[in-house]
């Protein structure tokens, strides 16, 4: 009874008390985020809103453009007068800016205690522990977010094993990696425990989920297998690759209840010449095919895609056959963006960027343009149907929320909707969202 209990890591976070994580980029890094946040938290660190009050400051970087480099840069730079001023501040530099050598930017952040790849939250918790006094190991369990909102993402498969000439994400990456399907199966009963309504699972390629694994489990039996989750109302996935996207998986979406019907699929160029220069490996036609395949199966799938325009060699002719895949086939959302050589990669070396910037933004804004009439159309022929919605909290005033199919809606009411399905009533539309009524019998 007179014995000193053993001081828990949240006792000893006296001089390390605080963590602030800013992070940029997609969906794979925000969920990496979580994850450290989840970490740090079970170590007794609480989250700050300021870097300038964390003893732990965390840049979670993106590549992928050269705006968001540029972005991740002056953050730095604002970020590294406080680590002068208060050198025992950890400041730590994490994702797709972190390659497998630092050296240079070493040289370039002398600051910068650590340069973490994605996901290597270890060297990060071997510090704060050393400093805490404890093993990180000992002290952490799920990664889960503890305190997740009612939708979370899951990362399922790390890295990519394609090569696309235009891409950083594999060298920054690595190889396609997949987690065991009862882990998976775990953290997402455990997220639903905590009030997730939605899951979206995560990877590069999504749908290559599980070849790497000893039996090659397919996302379709992970669907499968999450559709079971009780208290789970909705799974989503991205981002699929056209190679890898089987009629199981497009069944498993048409027949399980809770998977939701829109899947993203990149096709990035309509010719089949700048396809192949961009490796990617299917035809322009053999894409069609799959998105006929896919809406046989599921009538009311949505489908988004990416696009880039302006790739190098990259003729009118050729994209004008992007510009009349859009119109054909009247994606839901089309991800366009004007080709950036990224150093490193395949393309940035043997490439030359040939296409002029302007003529780069007059097909970008071509693209914007026709999507939004496209939208437009698409929309407003949803007005007086109704939809469910999971209420994913208020904007400006208002409750907003996605429908299965991934569309925005936003509606009045005086009750409280947070978290909960509700249907709908759509009553006017614009090409990005939906605004609407709650049904009667809601
Ligand atoms: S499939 Fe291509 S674009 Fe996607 S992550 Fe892999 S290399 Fe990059």
């Amino acid at each position: 009874m007179g014995s000193n209990p053993i001081p828990s890591a949240r006792d000893r976070a006296t001089s390390m008390n605080t963590f602030h994580i800013w992070t940029i980029g997609c969906q794979m890094n925000k969920a990496d985020s979580e994850r450290l946040e989840t970490a740090l938290e079970q170590l007794g660190l609480r989250p700050v809103e300021q870097p300038a009050q964390a003893d732990v400051v965390v840049l979670n970087s993106c590549v992928v453009r050269q705006a968001a480099e540029d972005k991740v840069v002056s953050t730095l730079g604002a970020v590294r007068p406080l680590k002068r001023s208060q050198p025992q501040r950890i400041l730590a530099l994490m994702g797709c800016m972190v390659g497998p050598k630092t050296d240079a930017l070493q040289k370039r952040f002398p600051e910068v205690d650590l340069f973490l790849r994605p996901q290597q939250y270890g060297p990060l918790l071997d510090l704060v522990g050393q400093r805490l006094g404890v093993d990180w190991e000992g002290c952490i369990g799920s990664l889960a977010p503890a305190h997740p909102e009612v939708t979370c993402y899951v990362p399922i498969i790390h890295g990519c094993d394609l090569m696309c000439t235009f891409c950083i994400i594999p060298y920054r990456r690595g190889r396609q990696a997949s987690r065991p399907l009862d882990e998976i199966a775990h953290e997402v009963e455990l997220l639903a425990a905590r009030g997730v309504k939605e899951v979206t699972l995560l990877g590069q390629t999504v749908d290559a989920y599980g070849h790497d694994l000893p039996g090659q489990p397919d996302l379709a039996d992970l669907l499968y297998r999450l559709n079971e989750v009780s208290g789970l109302a909705r799974i989503r996935f991205l981002t699929s690759h056209p190679s890898y996207m089987s009629q199981r998986i497009i069944d498993a979406v048409a027949s399980l209840p809770k998977v939701c019907e829109h899947i993203n699929l990149p096709v990035q160029a309509g010719d089949d010449q700048v396809l192949e220069r961009m490796r990617r490996p299917y035809t322009q036609a053999q894409y069609r095919q799959l998105v006929q395949e896919i809406r046989e199966t599921i009538p009311a799938a949505s489908i988004s895609t990416d696009l880039i325009v302006g790739f190098p060699g990259e003729t009118e002719e050729q994209y004008q056959r992007s510009l009349e895949m859009v119109e054909e086939l009247r994606f839901d959302k089309v991800h366009c963006a004007a080709y950036s050589p990224r150093p490193g990669t395949v393309a940035q070396r043997s490439l030359p960027d040939d296409v002029p910037q302007e003529e780069k933004a007059r097909r970008l804004h071509q693209v914007d343009d026709l999507q939004e009439r496209i939208l437009t159309e698409i929309n407003a022929a949803l007005v007086g149907q109704e939809a469910e919605v999971l209420v994913e909290g208020r904007k400006k005033g208002r409750w907003f929320g996605r429908t299965r199919t991934d569309k925005l809606v936003f509606f009045d009411d005086p009750g409280d909707w947070q978290g909960q399905l509700v249907n709908i009533t759509v009553q006017r539309s614009s090409p990005w969202s939906l605004q609407g009524a709650v049904a009667a019998r809601s």
